[in-house]
């Protein structure tokens, strides 16, 4: 079964404060009580003596007892729970307790013993009795015996003084075990209120309202970041949700104007408003390899935007790819009348050869599609310390500024119209980047509209 915060800490709390309290009551009962053992015993043998030096100043000269004064020690004593005994030198009684009065003295001896039993409920004491000499100036005089309740007593006022320690001992118990149960309850409150408010928005997360954050901070830490993870969940739930939806409502554009341009033809073929001409089948063909080229272009987003994308790693020269695709795009170049400078410098990288020849023919190609006739395109691999750098420099149309920071997205094309016709469905530098990134590399571009534009690619020359 599993139980609230509350009940937890608070539980907590009262177990901690439990032990201490049954600490601090063993610890005081051992070793507090044993001092005041002490001190009974020595409390007692201090009466003791002055009773007997009391009783010594009541001889006088002529050796005859103050009687008046001795009497009423013994009757003081007796009050402290003392049976006191007094004998001259030839052992004749002087004055005694128990013939005083003798059921004062028993109850006295009883009322010690429900004392010391009250207390101790097992306590065995017996009645003990003392003899101390009476002597004055060295000579004795006589004995006194002192008779009590052993081996040791607590009077009333002992008794008082040990029970108002253990109440002390207790309210202190019942205060703290109080205070634990409330700080229990203020700090769980302080800690779970916050999760609480974390458990909501992630339940309205998981229901799909991805536009739940929390606002309020926590001075717990922990609690802190559990909530900035909640809101960069949601904010990326969002995100993603966002690019799902501008996903399908582009791919469903880019398949409707082939589809619809197909469709108008043939029913104009059909309607015999046209005629089937070659031309005609032609552009029918290259409106089917449209749709096919973009799809395919799909299929490799999906596999380069994969974020465990795999990569196929061995050591190549760099140089080496870029020379041979030159090569390959020799005519197309030239059919444009477009000029490709390359300089190549052996520089070996170890990374995955299929997908960097992507790389450097999406962006050979993009120079080619945005250069217009006669332009110059430079290409330059540079060696920076643990990095190889390669520069994509054309002259072509340029990219304006609005149109810089989406050129990466999926989809999208600085200018729709013209790039239609070019072919390119806006994917190609999202494939790119996906692919350098998966090398822990960098990507950035610099344009200038109707000036030219150069692509910088940093990449780790090797990479884990
Ligand atoms: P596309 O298939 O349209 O070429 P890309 O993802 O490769 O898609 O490029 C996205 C957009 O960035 C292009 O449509 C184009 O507008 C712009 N672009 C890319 N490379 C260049 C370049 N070298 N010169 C000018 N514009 C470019």
């Amino acid at each position: 079964m599993s139980r609230g915060l509350r009940g937890k800490l608070s539980a907590s709390y009262i177990f901690v404060a439990l032990i201490c309290v049954i600490l601090i009551s063993i610890l005081a009962n051992k070793f507090l009580e044993k001092q005041f053992v002490n001190y009974v015993i020595q409390e007692h043998e201090r009466k003791n003596k002055e009773i007997v030096s009391a009783i010594t100043q009541q001889q006088y000269s002529d050796g005859k007892w103050n009687l008046d004064v001795i009497e009423s020690i013994g009757v003081d004593a007796l009050e402290n729970g003392l049976i006191i005994s007094v004998k001259d030198i030839s052992g004749k009684i002087v004055w005694d307790a128990n013939v005083y009065n003798n059921g004062k003295c028993e109850a006295v001896i009883s009322h010690m013993s429900r004392n010391m039993m009250t207390r101790y409920p097992n306590w065995s004491g017996k009645y003990i009795k003392n003899e101390y000499a009476l002597e004055n100036n060295s000579k004795k005089i006589g004995v006194v015996d002192i008779g009590y309740y052993g081996p040791y007593y607590y009077n009333d006022n002992d008794l008082a003084y040990l029970n108002t320690l253990n109440k002390i001992l207790i309210s202190v118990g019942i205060i703290s075990l109080c205070f634990a149960l409330l700080i229990g309850i203020l700090m769980s409150e302080r800690i779970s209120r916050p999760i609480l408010k974390v458990i909501d928005t992630a339940e309205m997360i998981a229901k799909g309202d991805y536009s739940q954050r929390l606002n309020k901070k926590s001075d717990i830490k922990e609690i802190n970041t559990l909530m900035t993870t909640i809101n960069n969940l949601g904010q990326s739930l969002e995100e993603q949700e966002k690019l799902r939806k501008r996903l399908t409502r582009d791919i469903s554009h880019e398949l409707r104007t082939p589809l619809t341009t197909l469709q108008s033809h043939m029913e104009a073929l059909i309607d015999g408003v046209w005629e089937l001409t070659p031309e005609r089948i032609k552009s029918f063909h290259e409106e089917t390899m449209r749709l096919n080229r973009l799809i395919g272009d799909l299929e490799k987003l999906s596999t380069y935007e994969n974020k465990n994308i795999v990569l196929n790693k061995s050591i190549f020269n760099i140089s080496e790819i870029i020379s041979n695709i030159i090569l390959n795009f020799e005519k197309d170049y030239m059919d444009k009348n477009i000029a490709i400078t390359f300089n190549p410098k052996e520089v070996f990288i170890f990374a995955d050869k299929d997908k960097i020849s992507q790389v450097v023919i999406n962006l050979m190609s993009n120079a080619l599609k945005y250069s217009l006739n006669g332009g110059r395109v430079k290409i330059e691999v540079k060696e920076e310390n643990a990095s190889v750098v390669i520069y994509f420099n054309d002259t072509g149309i340029g990219i304006s500024d609005e149109d810089i920071p989406y050129i990466f997205e999926r989809f999208y094309r600085a200018d729709k119209s013209r790039n239609r016709s070019t072919g390119g469905a806006g994917i190609g530098l999202t494939i790119t980047k996906s692919i350098i990134e998966a090398h822990k590399g960098k990507i950035s571009v610099q344009s200038k509209l109707n000036e030219g534009t150069e692509f910088m690619i940093i990449l780790p020359k090797i990479n884990n």
